[in-house]
C-alpha cells in the first residue's frame, strides 16, 4: 500500500467491536482502546464501503465467567466446540456497554454484523462463530456486493480483529489489518502471536499513516 493510495469501490473497511465495553471504563476494557477512535474515523472517511461489527451477547452468555460457578474471568474452559477464555460480562444486548463508542463516526456504514448472540457459542470472528462452522452471513454480503479487498481495524487486535482477518483470508478475500487503528488485550503474548499468524496467512499489517 503506497502513500496516498486511494481506496476503490471494491474495498471495504470492517470496524470491529468499537464499543463502550472494550474502551477504558468498560467491562472488558482493551488498554488504550479509545485511542483508535480518531484514527478509525479518519480511515472510515476514506472508504466508500464500511461495515461495523458489534459484540452482542444475551444475559448469561456462556463466554461469561459469571455463567460458570467457581470460574473467574480470563480462565480457560473446554466448551463443546473447544477451548474458550472466560470473560467478564460485557456487551450485553441493549446495555450502554454494548453501544458503539459515542465518538465513533461512520454514518455511511451500510451493515452492522451482530455476533455472539447465541447463548451457547462465543464469536470472535465477524465471519464464523467460535465453533468455526456457524456463519454470520458476512461472506455472502461481501461477495454479493462485489467487495474483494477487506481492511480491518478495531478491538481487540489479538482476538476479534485477528479471527476476522484470518477468516477473510481463508475465504479468499484480500485481507489487511490497519494495526495502529487497533489495540490489543495482549494476554500471554497474544499480540505477537497475532502478528506471526497474520503474516503466515498472508495478511499484511499496515499503518493508517501509510494512507495519509
Ligand atoms: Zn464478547
Amino acid at each position: 500500500m503506497s502513500e496516498g493510495a486511494k481506496f476503490e469501490d471494491d474495498d471495504v473497511l470492517i470496524l470491529v467491536d468499537v464499543q463502550n465495553d472494550f474502551c477504558p471504563g468498560g467491562a472488558l476494557a482493551v488498554p488504550r482502546g479509545d485511542e483508535i477512535i480518531p484514527i478509525v474515523n479518519r480511515l472510515a472517511a476514506r472508504f466508500r464501503n464500511v461495515v461495523l461489527t458489534q459484540d452482542w451477547h444475551p444475559h448469561g452468555h456462556s463466554s461469561f465467567a459469571s455463567s460458570h460457578p467457581g470460574k473467574r474471568p480470563f480462565e480457560t474452559i473446554v466448551m463443546p466446540y473447544g477451548q474458550q477464555i472466560l470473560w467478564p460480562d460485557h456487551c450485553v444486548q441493549s446495555t450502554p456497554g454494548a453501544e458503539f463508542h459515542p465518538a465513533l463516526h461512520a454514518p455511511h456504514a451500510t451493515l452492522i454484523v451482530r455476533k455472539g448472540f447465541d447463548r451457547a457459542i462465543d464469536s470472535y470472528s465477524a465471519f464464523y462463530e467460535n465453533d468455526r462452522k456457524t456463519p454470520t452471513g458476512l461472506v455472502g454480503y461481501l461477495r454479493e456486493r462485489g467487495l474483494s479487498r477487506v481492511f480491518f481495524a478495531g478491538l481487540a487486535f489479538d482476538f476479534c480483529v485477528r479471527y476476522s482477518a484470518e477468516d477473510a483470508r481463508r475465504e479468499g478475500f484480500d485481507a489487511f489489518v490497519v494495526e495502529d487503528a487497533c489495540r490489543a488485550i495482549d494476554m500471554d503474548n497474544s499480540a505477537e502471536a497475532t502478528r506471526v499468524s497474520l503474516s503466515a496467512l498472508g495478511v499484511p499489517c499496515l499503518h493508517a499513516r501509510e494512507f495519509a
